[in-house]
């Protein structure tokens, strides 16, 4: 049992009690002050950090929690990796911030290692600070590069919070800010557990959803869609593996009618599902693939558009009309030479596809099998979803959609007691521990997990 699980449940010794006191001073300022995101503000009341390593977080109280979050989906390669802190603090000693019209080394080589990881047809990389940012400029990329104006995405899908965005978003996210942008088409994704189709099987599916997005392009006109945007892997509406064949038919549709493909990796890119990109389990070549999160593990914001030579040939001779002031910060890129080399070196993406396959999946089969509640475990790599059902049979959902938080909540909070820290969305846990987390605190993690669900 290592340290940190020794002292779950209580404060840790080695936290001091000027830590606990800028925590509790903290919280205070954060209520008076901070507003929060998604949330109802004077209903909340957030988990104060006061500090992290590797797999592990202290909370207000000075008790340690293995982050199973990934705090929102992208901490790969755990909390304070010496390497991207240090590649930080060089950084900010040589040259902090120098703005995008200048070349400088660390976005230079960030650029290099993130295209060396794409299909060789990508090899110009667009830097934002954030996933919508991204999906924002890849959408207007693609826009101007065909002509076109529709862009098409699923209903359950999760692409920002930007105006553009938000509506691109097909979940219930999207509801709450939907301003029936211009141009946006949904359509239903490839889900086989709660199939749009009735689909009894992955092979249905994939040829069901693949015949509907077919009549969506064509009932919208082909001629005016621009792009279709999917996640690699679908991330905050399930974490659901699209079916085998699916993905290479999206992309031979696109090719077919002319239609860019976005593929969003800002949560799965960089190793989360045991490839360097989730298009690579399909074996897909997109036009694009938009990323941030795990590019540098989010030590500093970071996201970006890597494009094709094709898309990048629109805007070789006729300027880009669109940049941002951040654009390829030395410091974040900085962060990703680090994070990608430490990566490479230390074999991270490996890692994800062996915990995966060797202790995740095994193990919440075994846990759904036990637990009449667990209706699916599905995932890859270190990206596990457990669906929560109050009918195997029926597969009814634990709650009603937009109703699942309190139950959830409770849960979640019996997690944190015994020393696990969870990611919930709708009637799931998602599971979303650092690729580099250690075989023992993972398999503590999931007994606690076998805990709260008896
Ligand atoms: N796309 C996907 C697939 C995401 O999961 C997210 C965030 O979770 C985003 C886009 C938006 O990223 P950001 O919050 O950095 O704007």
């Amino acid at each position: 049992m290592s340290q940190n699980q020794q002292h779950v449940g209580q404060r840790d010794p080695r936290i001091s009690d000027a830590a606990i006191e800028r925590g509790r001073r903290a919280y205070e300022l954060d209520r008076s002050h901070v507003f929060h995101s998604w949330s109802a503000q004077r209903k909340l009341d957030p988990m104060t950090i006061i500090d992290a390593d590797g797999s592990w977080v202290w909370d207000g109280e000075g008790r340690p929690m293995l982050d199973f979050s990934g705090q929102l989906v992208y901490t790969n390669v755990g909390h304070k990796h010496p390497r991207v802190v240090q590649a930080i603090q060089e950084q900010a000693a040589t040259l902090p911030t120098i703005a995008p019209q200048h070349v400088n080394d660390a976005r230079s080589e960030a650029a290099r290692l993130i295209t060396e990881r794409l299909p060789e047809s990508i090899q110009h990389v667009f830097f934002t600070n954030a996933g919508a940012e991204s999906n924002d400029h890849a959408v207007r990329m693609a826009r101007l590069h065909t002509g076109r104006h529709k862009v098409l995405s699923t209903y359950l899908s999760y692409h920002g919070a930007t105006r553009l965005t938000a509506n691109l978003t097909g979940s219930l996210r999207r509801v709450g800010s939907d301003q029936a942008v211009d141009g946006v088409v949904h359509f239903q994704p490839a889900y086989t557990y709660r199939s749009a189709f009735g689909s009894e099987n992955d092979e249905q599916e994939s040829e069901r959803a693949l015949a509907h997005l077919r009549d969506t392009i064509e009932m919208e006109g082909a001629s005016t869609v621009a792009a279709v945007i999917l996640e690699a892997v679908p991330g905050t509406a399930g974490i659901f593996m699209p079916p085998p064949g699916y993905m290479a038919g999206v992309e031979k549709l696109c090719r077919e009618y002319g239609i860019v493909l976005i593929i969003d990796e800002v949560m799965v890119g960089f190793g989360r599902v045991g490839e360097w990109f989730g298009h690579q389990l399909a074996g897909i070549t997109p036009d694009i693939v938009t990323f941030a999160k795990g590019v540098n593990s989010g030590y500093v914001p970071l996201g970006g558009v890597a494009m094709s030579d094709e898309i990048y040939e629109s805007f070789a001779e006729t300027p880009y009309p669109g940049g941002l002031t951040y654009s390829g910060h030395p410091l974040a890129c900085a962060a990703a030479v680090a994070a990608i080399n430490a990566m490479e070196e230390e074999s991270l993406v490996d890692n994800a596809r062996r915990i995966g396959e060797e202790i995740i999946g095994p193990r919440l089969r075994e846990i759904a099998e036990k637990h009449p509640g667990v209706g699916e475990t599905r995932g890859a790599g270190a990206f596990w979803a457990v669906e929560l059902v109050k009918d195997q049979r029926t597969r009814e959902r634990l709650a009603p959609m937009g109703q699942a938080a309190p139950v959830m909540g409770k849960m979640m909070a019996e997690a944190k007691s015994r020393g696990l820290l969870l990611f919930t969305a709708e009637n799931r846990f998602h599971l979303c521990p650092p690729l580099n987390i250690s075989d023992d605190d993972l398999r503590f993690g999931l007994d606690v997990l076998d805990e709260v669900l008896a």
